[in-house]
């Protein structure tokens, strides 16, 4: 029987995970994110694993932003020493990432107990995991050539296409055999668009079983990507002429490498006005050289600038600050100047600093190039507040606030679509995932509606048993779907028989001292889980809805 539970970035956008078992003696992982996005959403970081770490054979990874690999470190901590699998820029990538997620930890528990030891309050915290944590797993990552199909384990083969989404990005096909079973199974991670910068456009896939898409924007249309460019030049100009400076929060990998390419860009062109321009932050100052080094990977337009003798990233006055000294020399600088610098969100980091010096003087710019989620400042920034809090302290907004929406690295709804038609001969069944919960089912009625494929948003924890095609193909009529879904459930209670079978021998033979131990205490867990999945596997419940 092959299972695949939606451990994370089901009904959020974060934390995407995935365990895919076959029968009792495969486990596999697809990413382990983290959580991101307010304390009720973050406290399942902290949470057990529904599994037991030690058991999982191998962990496919996406790609390198943090809600797909930011458990990574907690998990190798709880026991995992398997296989970290993954293309070679995310794997360099991910160590840059990991370190910095490590430091952020240890500083927020650092944060936390300084306030626990004020209010004299027992019970101190500990980080999610600590920078030695992190370290550790670097030794399990190995990287993998992209379009090859490799053995996983005994059973499941993967094969890692490009996602066009980050330097790196894949979408993994899996491929599962259960003696004559064999399922296809396509996780998407997250999708880029067509004509984005530096990266190839996305693979095209014709064939799966079924695909777990992802849905951030499958609610939206994007901008157009050359007006977004003329906005990013005017939001520029409008400073320079008034002698102040140019703010950008950008996320330090992918998105600092595509405004550095858009300066370069400009440069070359002469349309930049003779200024510095600051790189301010250590971890897009180690993703920008990881990218200078992976050149392989870049698409035809970014080869033709190296052909040409440039560096895509790189621009006579551009100036990595890499010490607290040097960013805070910047602060001191007259004149008009522009500054990258994180966090995307402007909740932490050098930003911070660089709004307080310069978010209340009329003239400057700030210039939001990312997706801000509610509740954090860069958000109120584009909302339009006049004051903002930074450090605790009311600063004006007087800068004009230029939201550039064209620079996502996600496709739209539009581009979701065309990418899933491709399977339109396949017609998978399809799981909606990575997105806001009203946004994925908005998209899934979509799907359905356009592509005329079953879709579906799983719930956190959900585990869905994958039948093969044909199996899950004659769902499609309605006589025959009676018959395998009794089938299926007929299957999965004989499993659940059996476990409770060896449970009840396992206590029968132990003397009358012998308490439950650990092991049928999980035992008697993973019985429970599995009823209620029986009760709640989509087939199962079209079943007795339609009763
Ligand atoms: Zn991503
Ligand atoms: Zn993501």
């Amino acid at each position: 029987m092959i299972k695949v539970s939606c451990l994370g970035a089901a009904g959020c956008v974060t934390g995407s995970n995935y365990l895919l078992e076959l029968n009792h003696d495969q486990k596999i992982m697809i990413d382990c994110g983290m959580f991101q996005g307010g304390r009720q959403i973050e406290e399942r970081n902290y949470k057990n694993w529904s599994f037991d770490p030690k058991q999982v054979h191998t962990l496919l990874v996406t790609h390198a932003h943090i809600d797909h690999i930011g458990r990574i470190p907690k998990l190798v901590k709880d026991g995992f020493r398997g296989k970290i699998l993954t293309t070679s820029p995310t794997v360099e990538l991910s160590r840059i990432m990991l370190l910095d997620s490590a430091h952020i930890q240890e500083m927020d528990a650092e944060w936390q107990n300084r306030k626990i030891k004020r209010k004299n309050h027992k019970g101190l915290v500990t980080p999610l995991y600590t920078t030695q944590d992190a370290q550790k797993s670097f030794s399990l990552f190995s990287a993998v050539e992209r379009d090859t199909k490799i053995s996983v384990c005994p059973g499941i083969w993967a094969r890692f296409r490009n996602a066009g989404h980050i330097l790196g990005s894949s979408i993994i096909e899996v491929w599962v055999e259960d003696g004559d079973e064999k399922v296809k199974i396509v996780f998407s991670g997250d999708i880029g668009k067509n004509n984005q910068l530096i990266v190839k456009d996305p693979e095209v896939i014709r064939d799966a079983d079924y695909v777990f898409i992802e849905s951030t924007y499958g609610n939206r249309l994007h901008r157009s990507f050359e007006e977004s460019k003329a906005e990013f030049v005017e939001a520029i100009e409008y400073a320079f002429s008034n002698r102040e400076k140019v703010i950008i929060p950008a996320f330090a990998v992918e998105r600092t490498q595509e405004i550095l390419y858009i300066l370069g860009e400009y440069h070359r062109k002469g349309l930049l006005p003779n200024i510095p321009i600051y790189l301010d932050s250590p971890l897009a100052i180690g993703a920008t050289e990881i990218f200078r080094k992976n050149q392989r990977f870049y698409d035809d337009a970014a080869l033709e600038i190296v052909k040409n003798g440039n560096d895509p990233f790189d621009m006579p006055n551009l100036r990595f600050t890499e010490t607290t000294r040097e960013s805070e020399a910047i602060n001191h600088i007259d004149g008009p100047a522009i500054i990258i610098a994180g966090s995307g969100m402007c909740t932490a980091g050098r930003i911070k600093h660089h709004l307080k010096h310069n978010l209340w003087r009329k003239g400057s710019s700030v210039i939001i190039v990312g997706y801000q989620a509610s509740g954090t400042t860069g958000r109120m920034i584009v909302d339009g507040k006049k004051w903002v809090k930074i450090f605790w302290q009311n600063v004006a907004v007087r800068a004009r606030v230029f939201s550039v929406g064209g620079f996502s690295a996600h496709a739209d709804q539009d581009g979701l679509l065309e990418w899933l038609a491709n399977f339109t001969q396949a017609r998978p069944r399809v799981f909606v995932m990575h997105g806001e919960p009203s946004v994925s089912e908005q998209f899934a009625a979509l799907v359905k509606e356009r592509l005329g494929f079953k879709a579906y948003v799983p719930r956190w924890k959900e585990r869905l048993i994958l039948s093969p095609k044909d199996v899950s193909m004659e769902l499609f009529a309605e006589e025959d779907a009676e018959e395998t879904i009794s089938q299926n459930m007929l299957k999965a209670i004989g499993e659940l028989e059996a476990e409770l079978q060896q449970l009840k021998s396992r206590i029968a033979d132990a003397d009358a001292e012998t308490k439950l131990t650990e092991e049928d205490v999980d035992r008697l867990k993973f019985i429970q889980e599995e009823m209620q999945i029986v009760i709640n596997t989509p087939e199962y419940a079209d079943s007795a809805g339609s009763a």
